[in-house]
C-alpha cells in the first residue's frame, strides 16, 4: 500500500524520510519512536521417535494452556470494550478443536515435533485466510502468526517481552496485536505506526478506541526506524515522517496543535443543541456497538444511540445470547442512556458480520445477497423470538426503539411485525412484564425499500437510512473490496435522489427519518443531508462535536440550496466538485477531521 513519498537526498548528514500509509485514527503526534523488535522466532524441524508421541502431544497441549492463561491474565487488566474483546476473539482461534487435532496428528502420523507441527498448520490456516474475498478475513491471518509465535515461546518455556514505551513515545511495529497494546493507555503512548494493516485491522481498531494517533500500512516501516529516532505521525493525512528537520517539525507542530485546538473548542460546545443559525435542530445520535462506547457517546454530546448494533453480542461464541441477556443488556444502557431514546437494531448478522453460529456462509457464494440480516432472523426464528422479548422487557425502563435491519418490502415487514406479535403473546402468556407500546421502525439499506419508502412509511414508526448497503447494493460495490472502493461515492445521482425520497416520505406520513450511515460523520455531506431533510444523524460518538458545529455554524437555506445544486449535476464528479468547492471554502477544518474516504481523486496534500 505504502510507498517512500520522499526520496530526496539528506540535509547533511541526517537522512530524512517520508511515508505514506492509511490514516487509521485521527490526529497528528510528535515523539520518539520506540520500536517493537519482535524477531522471527526459529522453528525446530525436528523428527520425533514413534515412542515420544504421547509426550510431544503433552508438550503441545501445555504450550497452549500456557498461552491461554497468558492472555487471560493480559485480557484481564483491561476495561471491558472492544480491545478485550479482540483478546476474547483470540482466545477463541487458540481454543479451535481442529486446529489442535491437526497439530496432534501431524505429531502422531508424521512424526514431527510439537514446533514443526505448530507452524505447519499455522502456515495452512493463514494461507487460507490470506485468500480470502473479505478484508475481515485477510487481516486476521495476523492473529495467527501472533498466536503461534506466543506458542513456540511457551513450548521454549519462555514469556513474550511486555513491550513498555515510556509516555510520550510512538510506538512502531511490524504488527501490534491486541496483547501487545494492553498497556498504552496506561502509558501515554502518543502515536502508532504499523508496517501491515487496515482500516479494520486490530491495530487499528485498538488505536481508534484508545484515540491514539495511527498511520498503518506503512511498508516496512519497522526496518527503517530505530528507536529514539523523532517521528511525525500525520494520521489526518496518512503521512509519517522519519527523522524530520526542523522546519518540517515547526510546520506539523502548527498542524498538530491547530488540530487539538479545533478538537477543543468543538468539544466545548457538547451540551449545547445541535440547531442552525435559524433554528433548524438536527438531533444528533451515536452509533453504537458495545457498551463500552457509551461513556464516549455521552462525553461526545450524543441526543442518544440512533443505532445500537447487537449483532455483536451474537459474536465469538457458541449459543446464542437468551432473552434473559438481550433484557439485562437493554436495560442497562437505557439507564446509562436516560432520559434519551436508544435504538436497538436486531441482529444483522451475516455478510460483513461474520459469527460463529453460522455454518451456511461458507457455503454462500454471495454472502452480501444471501442469508443475513432480518432474513436470517426469520429464519431463525427462536433466536429472533428471544431477543425480541428481551426488548419488549426492558422496554418498561426507557425510550426503548425497535429497528428492523435489511427490510425489502412490506411481505418481510410484516413477518418481522408477525414475530414483534408473537414475542408479546409469549410475554403475556407467561405474565412476564412487558411495554405494550414500543416504536419499531426499519432501516432503508436496500434500493427496493428506498425506492418505495412512501409505501412502508404508513406501516412504520420511524425509518433510518443504512448509507453504507445502500450504497453498496445500489452502485453494485463490495463495501469491503479495496478493489472497487473507488466506485463507492456517496454523492452518485442516484444515492441522492433515493435519500430525498425517504427524507419525503417520512415527512408526508409524519415519521422521522434519520440517517446511521458513515456518510452522517463526515462533515463534508453534512449541508447536504440536511438539506434534502434529513433531519437525524446517527455516527460513531467522536465525529459528533464537528457536525454539531457545522450544523450550528449553518442555516437552512444555504444548506437546501447546495443539496439542490449537488442533485442537479448529471454526474457524480460533478457533484463532488460542487459540493467540495463550497464546503472546502466553508469549513477548511472541519473537512480535515472528516476521516472519511478521500474522494474520488481526492487527496488533501500534506505539507
Ligand atoms: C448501513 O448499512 O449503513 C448501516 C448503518 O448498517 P451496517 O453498517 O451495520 O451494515
Ligand atoms: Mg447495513
Amino acid at each position: 500500500m505504502s510507498k517512500e513519498g520522499d526520496e530526496r537526498e539528506p540535509e547533511g548528514s541526517e537522512r530524512r524520510r517520508r511515508f505514506e500509509g492509511i490514516a487509521a485514527s485521527p490526529g497528528v503526534a510528535i515523539g520518539p519512536a520506540y520500536v517493537v523488535d519482535r524477531h522471527k522466532i526459529p522453528v525446530p524441524r525436528r523428527s520425533i521417535d514413534r515412542t515420544e508421541a504421547d509426550a510431544e502431544v503433552h508438550r503441545f497441549r501445555k504450550g497452549l494452556r500456557d498461552t491461554q492463561a497468558q492472555l487471560e491474565q493480559i485480557k484481564a487488566r483491561l476495561p471491558h470494550g472492544e480491545h478485550r474483546q479482540i483478546l476474547k476473539a483470540q482466545q477463541l482461534m487458540l481454543r479451535d478443536p481442529d486446529m489442535a487435532t491437526h497439530v496432534e496428528q501431524l505429531i502422531r502420523e508424521e512424526h514431527l515435533c510439537a514446533e514443526w507441527a505448530l507452524s505447519r498448520v499455522a502456515d495452512e490456516i493463514r494461507d487460507t485466510l490470506q485468500k480470502a474475498d473479505d478484508q475481515y478475513f485477510r487481516e486476521r491471518s495476523s492473529d495467527m502468526t501472533f498466536l503461534a509465535e506466543r506458542v513456540l515461546l511457551a513450548l521454549r518455556g519462555e514469556d513474550p517481552a511486555e513491550i513498555d514505551p515510556p509516555a510520550g513515545a510512538v510506538v512502531v511495529a511490524h504488527d501490534l496485536p491486541p496483547a501487545d497494546t494492553a498497556g498504552f493507555a496506561r502509558t501515554e503512548v502518543v502515536g502508532m505506526v504499523t508496517a501491515i494493516g487496515g482500516q479494520t485491522s486490530h491495530s487499528a481498531i485498538v488505536a481508534r478506541s484508545l484515540e491514539i494517533p495511527a498511520v498503518v500500512g506503512v511498508d516496512d516501516i519497522d526496518q527503517e526506524v530505530e528507536d529514539g529516532d523523532t517521528l511525525i505521525v500525520d494520521a489526518i493525512h496518512g503521512v509519517v515522517v522519519v527523522r524530520p528537520s526542523t522546519e518540517e517539525l515547526e510546520q506539523w507542530e502548527e498542524i498538530r496543535d491547530r488540530y487539538e485546538r479545533f478538537e477543543d473548542r468543538v468539544q466545548r460546545e457538547h451540551g449545547l443543541p445541535a440547531s442552525g443559525r435559524d433554528g433548524t435542530h438536527v438531533t444528533l445520535r451515536a452509533n453504537v456497538a458495545l457498551e463500552a462506547e457509551l461513556g464516549s457517546a455521552l462525553f461526545h454530546g450524543a441526543e442518544g444511540v440512533g443505532l445500537y448494533r447487537t449483532e455483536f453480542m451474537f459474536m465469538d461464541r457458541e449459543v446464542p445470547p437468551s432473552e434473559e441477556e438481550h433484557y439485562r443488556l437493554a436495560k442497562n444502557v437505557l439507564r446509562r442512556v436516560a432520559p434519551y431514546p436508544v435504538v436497538f437494531r436486531t441482529f444483522d448478522l451475516g455478510s460483513d458480520k461474520p459469527t460463529r453460529l453460522m455454518s451456511w456462509t461458507e457455503r454462500e457464494r454471495n454472502p452480501a445477497m444471501g442469508l443475513r440480516s432480518l432474513r436470517l432472523a426469520l429464519r431463525e426464528r427462536e433466536m429472533f423470538l428471544a431477543q425480541l422479548r428481551g426488548l419488549l422487557r426492558a422496554a418498561v425502563h426507557g425510550p426503548l426503539r425497535i429497528m428492523l435491519p435489511l427490510v425489502s418490502g412490506l411481505g418481510e415487514l410484516r413477518a418481522a411485525y408477525d414475530a414483534v406479535a408473537e414475542a408479546r403473546r409469549q410475554l403475556a402468556d407467561a405474565r412476564i412484564a412487558h411495554a405494550q407500546v414500543v416504536p419499531v421502525g426499519i432501516m432503508i439499506e436496500m434500493p427496493s425499500a428506498a425506492i418505495m419508502a412512501d409505501l412502508l412509511a404508513p406501516h412504520v414508526d420511524f425509518m433510518s437510512i443504512g448509507t453504507n448497503d445502500l450504497i453498496q447494493y445500489t452502485l453494485a460495490i463490495d463495501r469491503d473490496n479495496d478493489d472497487v472502493g473507488y466506485l463507492y461515492r456517496p454523492l452518485h445521482p442516484s444515492i441522492l435522489r433515493l435519500i430525498k425520497g425517504v427524507a419525503q416520505a417520512g415527512r408526508e406520513h409524519g415519521i422521522s427519518v434519520s440517517l446511521c450511515g458513515e456518510m452522517a460523520a463526515d462533515p463534508r455531506y453534512t449541508w447536504v443531508l440536511a438539506g434534502l431533510g434529513v433531519r437525524e444523524l446517527s455516527m460513531h460518538p467522536s465525529a459528533i462535536p464537528v457536525i454539531k458545529n457545522i450544523i450550528r455554524g449553518s442555516d437552512l437555506a444555504e444548506m437546501e440550496a447546495l443539496a439542490q445544486q449537488v442533485l442537479e449535476a448529471p454526474d457524480v464528479d460533478e457533484a463532488e466538485r460542487l459540493l467540495l468547492a463550497v464546503m472546502r471554502e466553508r469549513f477548511p477544518e472541519h473537512l480535515q477531521h472528516g476521516g472519511g474516504q478521500p474522494l474520488h481523486g481526492e487527496r488533501e496534500a500534506p505539507p
